[in-house]
């Protein structure tokens, strides 16, 4: 009884570390995991079982987690098998310590994270949120978006963009039960964060910084690997413009690693597309000439000619392209598409922001090239940790 009145108040210290609201991210939940296990913990870790104290994991024992067929979890613990939990609480007795989850069915190799854990039994898969300070939480996205070897002031960028947009996109899984997910369809959080002294130096001296509409509004910090020498049309991707976003140049992207791509198809492959799916006339010796060489200066929204109603986007998807920024070219039976960047193109280049930080430009010189009607401020201290 004693033990567990302590261990109660070691709990209650553990929640009071942590005062800032935190984010919920959801882990994998493509995977449709239906157990995993949580194992190799740096510090200690309360186990409770709804309401239930199950026990202490450290460095030398466990956690396995099984979806059982009634939509609850059965949890195994040293040894001893708890049936029948509805949600699993794992709580970090401090802050800055970490934990491997692996998947078990389906397999995923071990990832470390910080900050506290809830599994739950949802639509017939386990459901991994875990509960993160958002600054800790930045520095993972910050190595895992941007990777290593880049600049302090690209660090900085990318550290208010990825900050602007988990506070902006904060209800795209509310339905799911948590904030975001920690895959690219929100942005990269693959594991915690290693450490690095320079993204640990970005996150600290951009502390609590977003960026903001003119109108006071959160901005739309979208961002893609290079727009290939012309950012993108919001509405060319979205079919919805987006205030404060336009199209414009940018040289600084146009010699940089994914600046250019190729791809060959099939002659027959690429007319049989364009006929099928949108009655494109080939018997007309105009458009059929076209089809076999076809360029544009500027980023096309349209393949030849809007009249045809042929979007690049719907093209990028079905031919599994880098980007909906290309020319047409032919040989033979083949088709060549030569692109120009990866990705949707919207909002901030990396590869010409990590160019500018090569060129000694500040971090927000880059961000007011990319975003110039969007302003610097701070988020609600309520976000940030004491
Ligand atoms: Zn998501
Ligand atoms: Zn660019």
């Amino acid at each position: 009884m004693l033990r567990k009145v302590l261990l109660a108040i070691l709990v209650g210290f553990a929640v009071l570390f942590v005062q800032a609201q935190p984010m919920r991210i959801g882990l994998f939940p493509t995977q449709k995991f239906t157990k995993i296990k949580f194992a190799n913990a740096i510090g200690s870790y309360f186990i409770i079982a709804d309401t239930t104290f199950i026990g202490v994991m450290d460095h030398f024992s466990f956690c396995e987690i099984s979806k059982s067929v009634n939509g609850t979890l059965d949890i195994v613990f040293h040894g001893l098998k708890t049936s029948g939990v509805k949600e699993l609480k794992i709580i970090a007795s401090e802050r800055e310590k970490s934990v491997e989850i692996s998947g078990i069915a389906p397999s995923m190799k071990a990832r470390s994270f910080e900050g506290d854990f809830l599994v739950r039994s949802n639509n017939g898969s386990l459901l991994i949120v875990n509960q993160i300070d958002l600054e800790t939480y930045l520095e993972g996205v910050v190595e895992s978006e941007a990777g290593t070897g880049q600049k302090l002031e690209y660090y900085k960028v990318q550290s208010i963009i990825s900050r602007t947009f988990a506070m902006k996109s904060k209800q795209k899984h509310a339905k799911d039960g948590f904030d975001l997910c920690n895959q690219v369809h929100c942005q990269a959080y693959l594991h915690k964060r290693n450490g690095s002294p320079i993204i640990d130096s970005a996150i600290k001296a951009t502390r609590g910084q977003i960026m903001l509409h003119e109108d006071s509004t959160l901005a739309p910090t979208f961002f893609s690997a290079n727009c290939g020498g012309q950012t993108c049309e919001p509405s060319q991707v979205w079919n919805a413009s987006i205030n404060g976003l336009t199209s414009f140049r940018d040289t600084f992207c146009i010699y940089t690693k994914q600046a250019t791509w190729t791809k060959q198809i099939a002659l027959s492959q690429w007319k049989s597309y364009l006929v099928e799916k949108y009655h494109y006339p080939i018997d007309d010796s105009t458009s059929a000439a076209l089809i076999l060489n076809w360029s544009s200066n500027t980023r096309p929204a349209f393949l030849f000619h809007p009249g045809y109603g042929i979007p690049m986007r719907d093209l990028r998807e079905h031919f599994n392209l880098k980007s909906a920024y290309f020319s047409v070219s032919s040989d033979g039976n083949m088709v060549t598409l030569s692109g120009r960047g990866f990705g949707h193109g919207v909002g901030l280049c990396q590869e010409g922001a990590m160019k500018m930080a090569r060129l000694s430009y500040s971090y927000d010189q880059i961000l007011g090239f990319y975003f110039p009607l969007y302003r610097l401020s701070f988020i609600n201290s309520n976000y940030l940790l004491e």
